[in-house]
């Protein structure tokens, strides 16, 4: 499904990324592992295309992204690929649904069916009856549920989370990590996560440990 080839990344003269390869497939899990400054964050970035490369290329489905424009790729990028952050990122203003149904709208999606679509992902949260309330209303749980509800409704092919239970305790880590692995169940999903928690890392089908800008293991 995806497929980076030699990425080289450096920031003035740090070499942050020195030739990574990778394959992801689809329905897989993947973590990436490794100790601040590895490049993790920055590698997740360009797989998502969030980022450019220096060097080398990201394939989706075997197609080159390097060659798509500025408002290409943002509109392949809404379509084809999922985020969840460490900090959910929610719009404090609008509810849980509105913030399900964004990037959908941003997508020029605006039918009624989005909505109901919104509902039923919250549902698969366990988040039907806050459908309606504010994220200053949640707990830091609920609003990354939510926030995972949301990374789904435009039905991405990939999900790249960058310590998506970072913030939360051990009970409602566990529950998220548990939605992922009901998600590519149910959905098939594809994910790829940067993690310091060990038991999703060791959860995942496979675990990328990353150091200093390569890939040591799981590549
Ligand atoms: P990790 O996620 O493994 O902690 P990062 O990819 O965030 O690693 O960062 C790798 C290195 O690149 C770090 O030294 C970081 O300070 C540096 N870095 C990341 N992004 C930038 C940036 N936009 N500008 C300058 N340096 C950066
Ligand atoms: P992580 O917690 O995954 O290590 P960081 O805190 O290193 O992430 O980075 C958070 C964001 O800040 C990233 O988008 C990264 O690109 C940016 N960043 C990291 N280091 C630097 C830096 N030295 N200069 C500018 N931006 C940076």
């Amino acid at each position: 499904m995806l497929q980076a080839i030699n990425i080289h990344k450096s920031y003035n003269s740090l070499n942050v990324l020195k030739g990574i390869d990778l394959t992801i497939e689809k329905s897989e899990i993947v973590s990436i592992v490794g100790s601040s400054g590895a490049g993790k964050s920055t590698l997740l970035h360009i797989l998502g295309t969030l980022d450019t490369p220096d060097s080398g290329d990201i394939l989706f489905d075997g197609e080159s992204v390097s060659s798509l424009g500025r408002n290409d790729l943002a509109r392949f990028r809404n379509r084809h690929i999922g985020f969840i952050f460490q900090f959910h990122n929610l719009l404090p203003e609008f509810t849980a649904l509105e913030n399900v149904c964004l990037p959908a709208y941003l997508a020029g999606r605006t039918e009624r069916e989005v909505r109901v679509r919104a509902r039923e992902l919250l549902a698969m949260m366990n988040m039907e009856h806050r459908a309606e309330h504010k994220p200053s209303e949640m707990s830091g749980g609920e609003q990354q549920r939510v926030s995972v509800a949301r990374s789904l409704i435009n039905s991405p092919e990939i999900i790249f989370a960058d310590e998506p239970s970072g913030n939360l305790d051990t009970k409602n880590a566990q529950e998220l990590h548990q939605i992922f692995f009901l998600l590519r169940k149910e959905l098939g999903q594809t994910f790829v996560i940067v993690t310091h928690n060990d038991q999703l890392a060791e959860m995942a089908d496979r675990k990328i440990v990353m150091r200093d800008g390569h890939i040591l293991e799981g590549g």
